[in-house]
């Protein structure tokens, strides 16, 4: 098949710059994609599923999503936004002793 893969213009994607540093994740629940967003790419507020609370406009946080999703930039409904601190205290939980 020669389907061309051709992207559609997401919102979603153009405002979160997945340029930031990417790195993957080993915890108990399998590995995860964590991806730093700085303050300047976090154009909306977020639920954080961590703490329930929101991550207000122009805060740098973390976004992650399970690495089967490999597509990554195509896993957006997939994505959660994190509080720093509450993923870090999540990977401390889940995480490999
Ligand atoms: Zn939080």
């Amino acid at each position: 098949m020669s389907r061309r893969n051709r992207r559609e213009p997401n919102p979603e994607i153009g405002e979160i710059k997945i340029g930031g540093i990417r790195k993957s994740e080993e915890l108990k629940d399998g590995g995860w994609i964590v991806v730093s967003i700085t303050g300047s790419s976090a154009v909306k507020d977020y639920r954080c599923p961590g703490c329930d609370m929101t991550i207000p406009q122009g805060t740098p946080h973390l976004v992650a999503w399970p690495d089967y999703l490999t597509g990554g930039d195509g896993a957006v409904d997939e994505r959660r936004h994190w509080h720093t601190q509450c993923w870090r205290r999540r990977t401390r939980q889940t995480g490999k002793r």
